[in-house]
């Protein structure tokens, strides 16, 4: 069976390795290119589920600005959910919702494949997975897809999304909420671009065992995946857990001259954990 745990990000994971900042992963990824989709100018574009009232402006206002501005609180359909929501599935809340939204025309996905959902969470409501991962225990963040190809969107046969759960559960020195909120962030958005479709890839090796690996790899894209154990050991991110940019470590500087902490990613080229 494939091993789902590692295409997510752990936080505990982080809490462990990150004392030990800037080192070599322990174990050298063997990530290669399959024959799936990558995304290659990325769109994020930013979903704050839940009530406005409880986003933490405070906390994100220097992340994917401006949290309030944003204004758009998605809810659920009626009846989908008891009121208020406490938490959500991913496959019975989050990928109907995303469709719904598609199917409404409140979001419309760039024809040329180029966007992702960045779906963040109010505090207060837990997540689970779409391979039952929950958030504050086991998972605080992942990457989907929704299939949508009966929307007939040109080009667009998937929505990719991300899900930062709220972060607040995870927060204790050295991270600060906003650190572990721009961590999974960075994180899932580097794995939804550079292998938007694991989770179809899984999601076919689970029903059709080693028959199915044929069909995972026109799927999968950027993935360290061993194809006789069917198991994933990881995508770009997860082989640099815990080597985000951190203080004492200068933080990332981004293009609008503020600092962040962008967890780095594995490159083949350079042969390290880098931040692009
Ligand atoms: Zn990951």
């Amino acid at each position: 069976m494939f091993t789902i745990r590692l295409c997510i990000f752990v936080a505990s994971i982080a809490f462990a390795t990150a004392l030990s900042a800037n080192i070599s992963p322990s174990t050298k990824p063997q990530l290669h290119q399959f024959a799936g989709p990558i995304i290659r100018n990325v769109e994020v574009n930013p979903i704050f589920f839940g009530s406005l009232a409880s986003l933490p402006r405070r906390n994100c206002s220097s992340f994917m600005r401006p949290c309030g501005s944003i204004g758009r609180a998605y809810s659920l359909p009626a009846g989908t959910c008891s009121d208020p929501v406490t938490s959500l599935d991913d496959r019975k809340d989050i990928k109907p919702l995303l469709y719904k939204l598609v199917k409404d025309g409140v979001i419309t996905p760039d024809f040329n494949f180029n966007s992702v959902y960045a779906f963040h969470v109010a505090p207060g409501i837990n997540v689970t997975s779409d391979f039952g991962d929950k958030s504050c225990k086991s998972m605080s963040g992942y990457h989907s897809y929704v299939n949508i190809t009966d929307l007939n969107v040109p080009n667009v046969p998937f929505l990719i999304y991300t899900v930062i759960p709220d972060p607040a559960c995870m927060v204790e020195p050295p991270f600060s909420y906003s650190d572990l909120l721009q961590i999974a962030a960075s994180h899932e958005l580097a794995e939804a671009v550079t292998d938007p479709l694991l989770s179809l890839a899984i999601e076919i090796m689970l029903v059709k065992g080693a028959k199915g690996v044929a069909q995972a790899t026109q799927v999968a894209a950027w993935v360290d995946v061993d194809t006789l154990k069917l198991k994933v050991n990881g995508e770009i991110a997860d082989f640099c857990e815990g080597q985000a940019d951190l203080a004492p470590v200068p933080k990332t500087v981004g293009g609008d001259g503020k600092e962040y902490s962008i967890t780095k990613f594995w490159s083949q080229k350079k042969n390290a954990c880098v931040v692009a």
